[in-house]
C-alpha cells in the first residue's frame, strides 16, 4: 500500500486533521512555501503514536512550531508536516519553580506564566516569537540567555511512536543548536527557574522587550536572524561591512534596521530569499574569509 492510501486508512481511526496538498505559506513567518504532501494535526499523543506506527518506515517527516525560523521552499514539502494544535500548548506548575509545558506553547506564554508564578529565568522568552519545541531544537535565546539554561528534560516521541524522556544533562547544547536526533518529535518539556520577586521579573522582561524593539525590526515578514553569529563576531556587522546592506533579490530584501534580518517585502518567492542568502554569504566570504553559517532552517523542494 502506498503512503497516501495508508494515511487515508488511518483517517477513520483518528479525529485530528489530515490535510493533503495544503499550501504551507501560512505556516511560516516569511509567508512563503508551496504545498505539503500531507499535514497532520494530532489531537493527542495516542493519535500521534497511531499515525506514526501506521506509516512506519516513512521518515520524511518535519514538525513545524510557529514557523518563525523556517523558510519553506516554493516547491513545497514532499513529505509529512506535523503541526501541533492547542492540546499541545498546556502549561502547569510542577513545584514552586518547575514548569511542565507542551511543545506548541508559545515562548511568550511560558514567560508570562513564569512571571505570574514569580519564577525568574524565563524573561528572555518574552522576546522570541516561537514555540518551546522550536526553541529546544534551536537552543533559542537572546541577551546571554538560552533554553539550555532552564531546561531539565524533554519528552519526545520517536518515529516508531514510542515516548522517551531525555534529560538536559544528556544533551549537548551549543549556540543555536543541539545534538538531539532530527527524527525526534518533542511533545513536552520540563523547565526550572529561580523564585524571585514579581516586580523584578516584570522589570527585566520589560527592559529586554524594549531592547529588542530598539535593535530589531517588527511587523515584517521575516524569520529573525538569517545567519549565526561567528565566534567573537556579529553576522549583521560582517554583512554591513561587506557592502551588502540594501542588497535585494526580487522582493526579498535585507532589513534596513538589522542587516541579518532578511525580509519578504510582499511578493518574494522562497527562491529569491535563497538567492539573497547565497549572494550575501559569497560577498562576506570574499571580503572577510568568514563562512557564515545559516541559523535559518530551510525545508522543502526547489521548483
Ligand atoms: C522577529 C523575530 C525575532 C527573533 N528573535 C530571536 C531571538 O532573539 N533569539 C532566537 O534564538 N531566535 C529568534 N528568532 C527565531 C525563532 O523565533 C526561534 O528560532 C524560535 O525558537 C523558533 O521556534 P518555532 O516554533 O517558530 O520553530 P520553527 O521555525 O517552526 O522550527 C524550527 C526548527 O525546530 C523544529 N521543531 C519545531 N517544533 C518542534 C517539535 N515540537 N519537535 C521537534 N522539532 C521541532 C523544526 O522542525 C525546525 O527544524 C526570531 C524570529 C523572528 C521572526
Amino acid at each position: 500500500m502506498n503512503l497516501l492510501s495508508q494515511i487515508k486508512e488511518i483517517r477513520s481511526k483518528i479525529s485530528g486533521k489530515i490535510l493533503f496538498d495544503e499550501n504551507l505559506s501560512k505556516y511560516s513567518w516569511f509567508n512563503l512555501g508551496g504545498p505539503a504532501r500531507v499535514i497532520f494535526k494530532p489531537k493527542n499523543l495516542n493519535e500521534l503514536s497511531i499515525f506514526l506506527k501506521n506509516i512506519k518506515g516513512f521518515s520524511n517527516i518535519k514538525v513545524l512550531g510557529a514557523g518563525s525560523n523556517t523558510l519553506i521552499r516554493d516547491g513545497g514539502f514532499n513529505g509529512i508536516i506535523i503541526k501541533f494544535e492547542k492540546s499541545f500548548s498546556h502549561i502547569s506548575l510542577f513545584d514552586k519553580n518547575t514548569i511542565i509545558v507542551g511543545s506548541s506553547t508559545l515562548d511568550k506564554s511560558l514567560s508570562n506564566f513564569a512571571l505570574e508564578n514569580s519564577i525568574s529565568g524565563f524573561e528572555f522568552l518574552s522576546c522570541i516569537p516561537g514555540t518551546i519545541g522550536g526553541g529546544i531544537r534551536m537552543n533559542s535565546g537572546c541577551y546571554g540567555e538560552d533554553i539550555s539554561k532552564i531546561l531539565l528534560s524533554v519528552q519526545a516521541m520517536d518515529l516508531d511512536g514510542r515516548i522517551k524522556v531525555i534529560y538536559a544533562s544528556d544533551i549537548n547544547f551549543s549556540y543555536r543548536s543541539c545534538n538531539l536526533d532530527d527524527n525526534l518529535i518533542f511533545i513536552s518539556a520540563t523547565l526550572k527557574g529561580i523564585k524571585n520577586n514579581k516586580e523584578k521579573i516584570k522589570k527585566k522582561m520589560n527592559s529586554l522587550i524594549e531592547r529588542k524593539k530598539k535593535d530589531q525590526p517588527s511587523r515584517i515578514k521575516t524569520c529573525g536572524s538569517t545567519f549565526k553569529n561567528p565566534e567573537n563576531n556579529k553576522a549583521w556587522k560582517l554583512i554591513k561591512d561587506s557592502g551588502c546592506a540594501g542588497m535585494k533579490f526580487g522582493d526579498a530584501h535585507i532589513s534596513e534596521k538589522h542587516c541579518n534580518f532578511f525580509v519578504n517585502n510582499g511578493k518574494a518567492k522562497s527562491s529569491d530569499l535563497e538567492n539573497l542568502i547565497h549572494q550575501v554569504k559569497k560577498e562576506v566570504f570574499n571580503k572577510t574569509g568568514i563562512n557564515l553559517e545559516l541559523e535559518l532552517q530551510i525545508i522543502g523542494e526547489k521548483t
